[in-house]
């Protein structure tokens, strides 16, 4: 048994407290804000209205390690998620969508009977998926998404690759790293059936995941400090101080710009390549319309110039409060640069041309994270797990297959807890 400080409580950090704790660790858990879930967590409720997230989170069925942590802590994904195949649903008609089946199966049949493309196109695609697929789904690190997809007619570039790159990575195709889309792409179409299924939160995200891995955590005598910034990291005799309190070993869950801060001296290789991870924000706009129904709980939109949001969500439809809708700007430097109140008013109207309401939609809230995810470039170097002797890292930004998700926080937390 090894005594273990976590720092960080976003889904990183208790994917690690969960398994360090399974392998029969000690484990302390350091988490700054006044709650659990990081990046992916509920906003403290209001008198005013339902309690909202951060920002509206999806997940696809290859998703298996956040899955499983979910499961560990007792919470039932068939309840906690409205599970769709993969659908893109237009406000006025219906997008590309993949029927019920194995993925490579689905996937095909799914693009042949798309008939509002040219048959040109959806053969196009179906070539080159195929070339994909020969090469095991893999790439030169230096190419970008726009790059990879440019032989593909404009119509699925701009229907398929650009809303699927954007919502995966959250970086534009012009700027993203194909290599870490095809990855994304393989694990949706060939790892096993539902694995490109959408997941949609049911659940508010903290009680998702923060809460009731909180209540797992604390019945295990897990230690969670709450409302505790870690400032003060140093080597001390056989292990790590933290504060003032010394461990066998560390797991530093925070983000790649506080790691870097800590261990800027301690490991000043690593910190600078931490330091050196660039941002992407998203903007998430609630709307409230009593009475409205969107056409489906996710509903797919045209950004243009004036149209800043790519998806809508009808919360109702999700066991959220009816009448309550959440329009999501990804890749958002632009809107962000344009200033919240100006970005809410620009998807207010995007929302009133595209749908119908039964009342007048407002706005209640916008929200912007400002580094949502680190920017998923080609040739993008990650830190690696490890940062010292007995010091690891764990989070969405650590070398690893994924983009910034909550796959990839997850499966670096497990990853992390396993080295101890
Ligand atoms: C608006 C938005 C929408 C998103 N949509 C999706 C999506 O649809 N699908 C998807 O898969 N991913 C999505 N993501 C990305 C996903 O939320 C992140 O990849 C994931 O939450 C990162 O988890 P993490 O544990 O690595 O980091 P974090 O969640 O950032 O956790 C780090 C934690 O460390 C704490 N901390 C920091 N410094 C210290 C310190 N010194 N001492 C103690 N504690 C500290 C922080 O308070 C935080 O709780 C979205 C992100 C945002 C913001």
């Amino acid at each position: 048994m090894k005594r273990v400080a976590i720092v960080g409580g976003g889904w990183a950090g208790l994917a690690a407290a969960v398994k360090a704790s399974q392998l029969g660790h000690q484990v302390t858990l350091f988490e700054m804000a006044q709650q659990l879930g990081g990046r992916a967590r509920s906003l403290a409720p209001t008198d005013a209205g339902p309690r909202l997230d951060n920002g509206q989170h999806i997940l696809i069925g290859a998703y298996r390690q956040c899955l499983s942590l979910l499961e560990t802590v007792g919470v039932d994904p068939d309840r906690a998620f409205l599970r769709q195949a993969l659908r893109l649903r237009y406000p006025r008609h219906e997008g590309l969508r993949l029927p019920p089946g194995p993925p490579l199966l689905s996937f095909v049949r799914g693009i042949l009977s798309y008939r509002a493309w040219p048959l040109t196109a959806r053969l196009s695609l179906l070539r080159t998926a195929t070339a994909w697929l020969l090469r095991r789904f893999e790439c030169a690190p230096k190419l970008s998404v726009a790059e990879l997809s440019a032989g593909l007619p404009a119509i699925v570039r701009k229907e398929l690759i650009a809303p699927l790159c954007v919502a995966a990575l959250n970086t534009p195709a012009e700027q993203a790293s194909a290599a870490v889309f095809l990855r994304v792409l393989r694990d949706a179409l060939f790892s096993g059936r539902g694995s490109a299924d959408l997941l949609l939160p049911k659940l508010p995200l903290s009680a998702l995941l923060a809460e009731p891995a909180a209540a797992w955590l604390s019945a295990r005598g897990v230690d969670i400090r709450l409302n505790t910034r870690v400032q003060d990291l140093g080597p001390c005799p056989g292990g790590w101080r933290v504060e003032d309190q010394s461990f066998d070993q560390v797991i530093l869950a925070c983000p790649s710009t506080q790691a870097a801060t800590l261990c800027a001296e301690l490991a000043p290789e690593w910190a600078t390549l931490a330091g050196a991870l660039r941002f992407e924000p998203i903007i998430t706009v609630y709307l409230r319309s009593p009475g409205t129904r969107l056409p489906a709980a996710m509903v797919a939109l045209q950004e243009s110039a004036e149209a800043p949001a790519q998806f809508a969500f009808d919360l109702g439809q999700l066991g959220h409060a009816p009448g309550l809708f959440a329009f999501v700007i990804s890749g958002a430097a632009a809107w962000v640069a344009h200033g919240l109140a100006a970005s809410g008013e620009s998807v207010l109207r995007q929302a009133v041309a595209e749908f119908d309401w039964q009342s007048p939609p407002q706005i209640m809230r916008v929200l912007a994270e400002k580094r949502a995810t680190f920017a998923c470039t080609p040739g993008l170097q990650r830190p690696p797990a490890r940062i010292a002797p007995g010091l690891w890292a764990a989070g969405d930004y650590v070398d690893g297959p994924y983009p910034a998700t909550l796959e990839g926080a997850v499966r670096s937390g497990f990853c992390a807890a396993e080295q101890l």
